[in-house]
């Protein structure tokens, strides 16, 4: 099974396979009771600093026809950018073994998921929180396959997470405020400098944080008590079933998901052709 983080847990549930009260809620006979199944569902929490921009050659100028044709007939100009051109990676705390912050940062504005737009020139530096601890769970809506599931994020819950995502917001100020951005950054769009202490920023952060796409470990490696699938990637209580996607994640990785998701496929299909 290859369905993703929100999608595997959900039809194993609705298979019979999950916590045996969820499911009695929805009248589906229980195969294996695991309250494992849409549980430990993590992500990586984002929010978006966003600051206007005096520098020519931003994503802002992208949408006119001089660089359709330029990309169309050369494959040159503004349209070849990835959008996020520029990255980092650095711990805020200590104790992590690997860096619990990334940076995504883009010559364009983009906030609410690129849902809003701006006026003007702008730049963004994403703050990812790949070292997240919270979790969330996926559930089930009903019994109908068609419906979506229910998803609880939790994003920021735990304490430590907030902590780091204000000191990555901090950080990213510093950068816009310092050689050679400062000259060409103006005023600072989102989060604003009227929020300037961590009190603000901890409630304007909680209130819009974003999130990368990464759902992960809703279906995660573990002992039959604490995950669904064994290190083999077989469905713990039932005979010839393998999930191979972000679910099977421990823990999130401290980057982005689809690299390691690509190698779990990778590594299923070695173990199911050793197998057959
Ligand atoms: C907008 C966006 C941007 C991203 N950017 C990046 C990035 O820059 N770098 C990066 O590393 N990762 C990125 N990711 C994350 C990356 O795409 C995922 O981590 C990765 O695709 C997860 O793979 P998966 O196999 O677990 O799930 P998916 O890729 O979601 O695959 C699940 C598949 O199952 C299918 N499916 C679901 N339910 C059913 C069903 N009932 N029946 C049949 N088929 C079903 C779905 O249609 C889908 O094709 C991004 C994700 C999104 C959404």
């Amino acid at each position: 099974m290859s369905a993703g983080a929100i999608n595997t847990p959900q039809l194993l549930m609705l298979s019979g396979i999950g916590p045996a009260d969820h499911l009695a809620e929805h009248g589906i006979a229980v195969i294996v009771d695991n309250p494992n199944v849409g549980d430990h569902c993590m992500d990586h929490p984002a929010y978006m600093i966003n600051a206007e921009t005096t520098a020519k050659g931003t994503l802002h100028e992208a949408q006119s026809p001089k660089w359709l044709l330029a990309y169309l007939t050369r494959r040159t100009g503004l349209l070849t950018s990835n959008v996020g051109e520029a990255g980092a990676f650095f711990h805020t705390r200590s104790g992590d073994a690997a860096p619990d912050v990334q940076y995504i940062c883009a010559p364009a504005y983009f906030y609410d998921h690129g849902f809003r737009t701006y006026p003007t020139p702008a730049v963004t530096i994403g703050c990812s929180l790949i070292g997240a601890q919270s979790t969330g769970h996926v559930r089930l809506r009903s019994d109908d396959p068609k419906a979506k599931p229910a998803i609880t994020a939790n994003y920021l819950k735990e304490p430590e997470d907030m902590q780091a995502m204000i000191t990555a917001v901090e950080r990213a100020r510093e950068i816009l405020a310092s050689a050679p951005l400062r000259a060409l950054v103006g005023t600072e769009i989102h989060p604003g400098r009227d929020t300037s202490s961590r009190q603000a920023l901890d409630k304007i952060i909680r209130r819009e944080v974003e999130h990368t796409y990464h759902p992960a470990c809703t279906a995660r490696i573990g002992t039959e008590s604490t995950g669904v699938v064994d290190p083999q990637l077989r469905v713990h209580g039932v005979q010839r079933l393998r999930v191979a996607d972000a679910s099977v994640f421990p823990a999130i990785p401290h980057g982005n998901t689809n690299a390691p998701t690509v190698m779990a496929g990778e590594k299923a299909a070695i173990m199911i052709a050793a197998a057959s």
